[in-house]
């Protein structure tokens, strides 16, 4: 599939998104909020639901935990444009109660067909909801930090999966946002064994899209020569 289809593919989601009556969490939102990053990205983020900033905006993450989560992003060297951040639930539950499990339930194709669709190398769930989907019969307290292979049903059919806790539970406690930057500083090196087990399930799953390898590193420049410009972002190996 090409960047720009895609695009088009998350897009025509979002549309569905945006008008779906499934389940009751529709009555009350403002906005639904579909997701949003880079249609090429090889890393997805996977939050529970929308709080009131996103469903006044339509947009996930944002408010004060989208600015942690940015920070968290940033310690690592990355944009939240480098990756595809959505939820379990595209609409707000009431009050940010806890979404139930009829609700996840009746989301959870548009995720799956988000997943098929960006057939991301590594997913990161963050808070427990969220972990839940991916990371049955655990606890956010064992699971944080830890990553296994995600189940192919899910719609990531060569994924691993990597549990955080969620970016409002850090901003209540500094313990959990201390244990929060411990466990982004783990994405990096997960993502390579992502992109390890991808290219030799590649061999099996023929259909597999090829993952962008690490590019060689740069010799630094001598003393006539002008630094490089630093790439584009697209240019980023955070791409396929
Ligand atoms: Fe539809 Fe999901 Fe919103 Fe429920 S939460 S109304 S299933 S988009």
């Amino acid at each position: 599939m090409t960047e720009a289809e895609r695009r088009a593919a998350l897009e025509a989601i979002a549309a569905e998104v945006r008008a779906c009556t499934g389940c009751r969490l529709h009555e009350r939102r403002t906005r639904a909020v579909p997701g949003e990053g880079h249609p090429s990205t090889e890393v997805v983020f996977v939050g529970e639901g929308p709080g009131m900033n996103e469903d006044r905006e339509g947009r996930p993450f944002v408010g004060r935990a989208g600015d942690l989560l940015v920070r968290l992003l940033g310690s690592i060297g990355w944009q939240r444009e480098d990756v595809f951040i959505t939820n379990v639930v595209k609409c707000r539950p009431p009050e940010n109660r806890d979404p139930e499990p009829d609700e996840v339930a009746a989301c959870a194709p548009f995720l799956r067909r988000q997943l098929e669709v960006l057939d991301p190398a590594l997913i990161v769930t963050l808070g427990r909801h969220s972990m839940g989907r991916f990371m049955p019969g655990t606890t956010i307290g064992r699971a944080h930090g830890t990553f296994r292979p995600a189940d192919p049903a899910t719609g990531a059919r060569a994924a691993l999966v990597l549990a955080m806790y969620h970016p409002a539970a850090a901003l209540r406690t500094s313990a959990v946002e201390q244990a929060s930057f411990a466990d982004i500083a783990l994405v990096p090196s997960v993502l390579d064994d992502a992109r390890a087990r991808r290219a030799q399930l590649g061999d099996v799953v023929a259909t597999l899209p090829a993952v962008a390898p690490a590019p060689a590193p740069l010799a630094p420049p001598t003393p006539d020569q002008p630094a490089p410009e630093s790439p584009p972002l697209d240019q980023l190996t955070l791409f396929r």
